[in-house]
């Protein structure tokens, strides 16, 4: 393969041990690869640890901050030992890559002490002190890659990747970005070299660090494959690929060998924390496809992802859920025939900041329900009954009330699409299983079907949909 963008996530540099396995798998893959790209995530938990010490720093709480930032110093040196110990590795290796963590570790200090003094953190700061995970990450796998025999060099995303000033949340400007990846990483291909890209981050024109979502290395790594117009991108994770379903419910549950895009968009949706949909629109607009693999068992091959799964008629891919949902319904006679009442309804929900996952109404227009987080049910709920105090004064509705403790259980699978009989089955499972269903949803896609049934009974329904539709493979 020509060019190969590999991302790894934070489990598969969560410690040292991680890092070499991931650090063995490029060195392996460098070989059939000639422009092959290291995307890596911060070491597992050093995002989440590097917003705390910042939101310690902004509480005026200096003894926790200082024991956050002392455990994420730990935690980068003693891989350091690990992986390139004072007794062998090359002295020069060893020391460049203490000098390099450790100025970074030291940049963590300051902004911490000087949040501390302002007592508060901006957008802006948040996403200099999370980007120093990668940052440092990025040089350990480097290094390591270097005394392994494998040229190799960390490259900060901010040099690649340009995006707006939504800090937390930016938004890359592809052109620009484009110029800047095959400006930087061409002539390094050129050299042999493996770049380590730091993953999540990127810069405004101006060169100030933003981030790009929790999770955003995934996108990092779907940008630069795009702007390199790579032939695949690979995402190295810590199971073997898309499941059919979340293994800790359902014990045999399976790798999906191949799966489409707007299938694993829908699993995304619905809570099967795959992929983000943002993250693989460059690959989807391209046809690229993209793997996701186990660093742990690099042998497997994991799960494909393209625009043209094939799959079987009926073939279903996998079954998840969505947990800690109300269903709230705005019911009342006089609703039948009066046009904006649902305009009104999701406005009002809008003005929460509430998102809707999933909405129905039977025809006779009676009541219409959906459902949202619980913890925002009261909120919504309030806004709803302000937004409709006449309609209620009047009765035209009767009352607006919520069901909380809910799940949205969804069935993926392009298989049912133009295919009779597979509700049948999935309601004839829950119906055996004795569960009860609250509402239903089906987009025309056909690609989802999504039901609303009690959280207590959320893993029986999983397990009883799974033994029925996915077989186990032969
Ligand atoms: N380290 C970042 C996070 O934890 C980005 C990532 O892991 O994808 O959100
Ligand atoms: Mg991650």
């Amino acid at each position: 393969m020509q060019t190969l963008v590999m991302k790894f996530g934070g489990t598969s540099v969560g410690n040292a041990a991680a890092i070499q396995q991931t650090a063995d798998i490029c060195a392996q893959q460098k070989q059939s690869s000639e422009n092959l790209v290291v995307v890596v995530s911060a070491m597992s938990g050093i995002t989440d640890l590097l917003i705390q010490a910042a939101q310690q720093a902004a509480g005026n709480q200096p003894e926790r901050m200082w024991e956050t930032i002392e455990t994420i110093r730990t935690k980068h040196l003693q891989v350091i030992d690990a992986l390139l110990p004072a007794d062998s590795a090359p002295v020069a290796e060893r020391e460049q890559v203490i000098t390099a963590v450790t100025a970074r570790l030291d940049e963590l200090n300051s902004y911490c002490q000087s949040i501390q003094v302002l007592g508060e953190v901006t957008s802006r700061g948040m996403d200099v002190i999370s980007s120093l995970g990668e940052r440092i990450s990025a040089q350990i796998v480097a290094a390591l890659l270097r005394i392994m025999g494998t040229p190799s060099i960390a490259v900060e995303a901010t040099q690649l990747i340009v995006t707006d000033r939504s800090f937390q949340n930016a938004v890359p400007q592809m052109g620009p970005s484009r110029e800047k990846i095959r400006k930087v990483l061409h002539p390094l291909f050129h050299q042999g070299f493996v770049p380590v890209v730091t993953g999540f981050i990127g810069a405004t024109p101006e060169g100030i660090t933003t981030t790009l979502g929790r999770g955003g290395s995934d996108y990092t790594g779907a940008i630069l494959a795009d702007c390199l117009d790579a032939d695949e991108l690979w995402i190295w994770t810590d199971v073997d690929g898309v499941l059919t379903a979340d293994p800790r419910v359902v014990a045999h549950a399976r790798t999906i060998p191949e799966i489409s895009f707007a299938e694993v968009g829908e699993l995304a949706y619905f809570g099967a924390k795959v992929l983000h949909p943002k993250t693989i629109r460059p690959a989807v607009t391209r046809n690229m496809p993209l793997w996701v693999k186990n660093t742990f068992n690099p042998g497997f091959p994991g799960t494909r992802i393209s625009q043209s799964a094939t799959r079987e008629r009926g073939e279903i891919s996998a079954v998840t859920t969505i947990k800690d949902l109300s269903i709230l319904t705005v019911e009342g006679r006089g609703m039948l025939g009066v046009p904006g009442i649902a305009a009104r309804t999701f406005g009002a929900v809008a003005r929460t900041g509430a998102s809707v996952q999933m909405i129905t109404q039977s025809s006779s227009e009676q009541s219409i329900c959906f459902t949202i987080p619980s913890k925002l049910s009261e909120d919504v709920v309030a806004s709803l009954e302000a937004e409709m105090s006449l309609e209620l004064y009047r009765k035209d509705i009767d009352r607006i009330w919520s069901r909380d403790q809910v799940v949205i259980l969804s069935i993926i699978g392009a298989g049912m699409r133009e295919t009779p009989g597979v509700s049948a089955r999935i309601f004839g499972a829950l119906g055996k299983a004795n569960i009860n269903v609250v509402a239903i949803a089906q987009g025309s896609s056909e690609y989802s079907l999504s039901l609303v049934i009690d959280q207590a009974e959320a893993n029986a329904a999983v397990r009883a949909i799974h033994d029925e539709i996915i077989p186990p493979l032969v």
